[in-house]
């Protein structure tokens, strides 16, 4: 598939991630868009990042979906609060009766050591994920967008720090991590489009694979 013209076609090289309940992605290499097989190429929230972790929705455990989302970062601060019901977060959780992933970003902003390290773990693995994914297409941008990049500049440094740290500084020079802004750029737009075309593609597949196990 070619990219339309307007929508990414500046990008020759591009890999889109949005972090919302799951981790969508897509990647644009040499201008044209990664399927793959069966549609499933470039699915980096199912890169397993942590080997007998969190169960994910595609019958394996401890995809990147499972911690770099809305999700896992909820996963994780129900873990701190069973192991300690009486830290700002297992407070909260009990005003709440509920937590979601803001509650943890605003306790991460109010400097509570826990929630801070929750965001830091999840930029953590991001930032290697991407470096690693990054190493296959040499990308000159990562747009990360979706429900978790409200928490914005932050959030985006910390999985930068990563990123550099983890990535071949060959990669890291010449790629910009940055945040996803409709309206302000055309190649983020298409980025996006992409991003949610490919989802469509995957949910049924992963539909047929179930079937399959279940023989
Ligand atoms: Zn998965």
């Amino acid at each position: 598939m070619k990219i339309k013209k307007g929508s990414g076609s500046n990008a020759t090289d591009l890999i889109a991630i949005t972090l919302g309940t799951g981790v969508g992605s897509g990647m644009i290499a040499n201008g044209e868009l990664l399927s793959g097989m069966n549609g499933t190429a470039a699915e980096i929230g199912h890169i397993i990042a942590e080997p007998h972790g969190y169960p994910c929705n595609c019958g394996r455990e401890g995809c990147l979906d499972t911690i770099a989302s809305a999700t896992g970062i909820v996963h994780q601060a129900m873990d701190h609060l069973l192991a300690y019901p009486n830290s700002p977060l297992g407070i909260r959780y009990r005003e709440n009766g509920r937590l979601d992933a803001k509650d943890v970003f605003d306790l991460a902003a109010d400097s509570d050591a826990a929630s801070e390290h929750i965001i830091d773990h999840t930029a953590d693995v991001l930032g290697f994920m991407i470096a690693g994914a990054a190493t296959i297409i040499n990308p000159s941008a990562v747009i990360i967008g979706g429900g978790l990049s409200r928490a914005g500049l932050p959030l985006l440094q910390k999985i930068t720090h990563y990123f550099k740290q983890y990535a071949l500084p060959r990669i890291s020079e010449q790629c910009d991590i940055r945040l996803a802004q409709l309206g302000n750029d055309a190649g983020m737009i298409g980025a996006a489009y992409l991003v949610k075309s490919k989802l469509n593609k995957v949910a049924p597949s992963f539909g047929i694979l179930a079937e399959n196990e279940s023989d």
